[in-house]
């Protein structure tokens, strides 16, 4: 059901956990992504978020999924939000809204402080009140599309939180508190030192990326902080790869069957999507 991204995470933290947003690269994973989160809501009620690339959202047939997610959204039988992760081009914004996108990352965290601010306010004036803005700061380490081995780069300022979301108008913050795209390069070094300091600061909910990697018991923690949301993209694509990779010659020895292998690729996103669903309500 359409449901907004800033309710979604607020019921999720009135439940003590935060919801998580999926990366869909295709309609099999998101509608694995879906029906995991029909299937754990019997227990629990909460919704999920199926996250769209920015690489996905300039091109037209993925203006095409986003459309189609939006309808595989409305259906479902609990909340789900579709956003624009990681948008920086104003243009591709735009599209993606006017094709269903009800919530948008806009990422100026490459820009200087007050650049990140004009172009969240900017985003909020082309796409409207209605879509839920999320925004970052502090900037993350890695490629949001490939893993690489990452060390974790820039952190958050919490000083700089609370005058960034209250004149950008965010509703949701990304944060860099030692989380990274990708890979981690060793363990994960979370700063929960400096993640407090920004869970006082922050008038809004905050997002953690790059959830992949970081272990179940520090993701179920993170809530504490008023982590709401947090993002998975590469423990999908590893698992789905992998069974891919395992499946591609016995399907074609059995008669070029695609279907086949596309159940094992929904197989594989669902238990993934599964297990952070579960990890995430404790
Ligand atoms: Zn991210």
């Amino acid at each position: 059901m359409r449901s907004r991204l800033d309710d979604v995470v607020a019921a999720s933290l009135l439940g003590g956990g935060a919801v998580p947003a999926f990366t869909c690269y295709d309609f099999a994973t998101a509608t694995a992504v879906v029906e995991a989160a029909e299937t754990a809501a019997e227990e629990a009620g909460l919704g999920v978020v199926l996250n769209v690339a920015p690489k996905t959202a300039a091109t037209r047939a993925g203006l095409r999924l986003i459309a189609a997610l939006r309808t595989l959204a409305d259906g479902a039988s609990v909340p789900v939000c579709v956003q624009l992760d990681h948008a920086a081009d104003a243009a591709v914004i735009a599209d993606a809204v006017a094709a269903g996108a009800d919530a948008v990352l806009a990422d100026g965290s490459a820009l200087p402080l007050e650049d990140n601010v004009a172009f969240v306010r900017h985003v909020r004036a082309i796409v409207g009140p209605d879509v839920v803005l999320e925004a970052e700061l502090g900037g993350l380490a890695g490629d949001e599309d490939k893993a690489f081995a990452q060390e974790a780069a820039g952190l958050t300022d919490p000083d700089e939180v609370r005058g960034f979301v209250e004149r950008s108008g965010a509703q949701l913050l990304a944060v860099a508190i030692g989380n990274v795209h990708g890979r981690y390069r060793g363990e994960p070094q979370i700063r929960w030192d400096v993640l407090g300091r920004i869970a006082q600061e922050s008038p809004v909910p905050l997002v953690l990326h790059g959830a992949s990697g970081i272990p179940a018991a520090d993701l179920a923690r993170a809530a504490s902080f008023r982590v709401g949301k947090v993002n998975v993209n590469t423990e999908l694509r590893t698992a789905v790869l992998a069974s891919v990779a395992g499946g591609v010659a016995g399907r074609q020895a059995d008669g070029e069957d695609l279907a086949g292998l596309l159940r094992e690729w929904s197989t594989a996103a669902g238990r993934v999507a599964g297990d952070v669903l579960a990890t995430l309500r404790g």
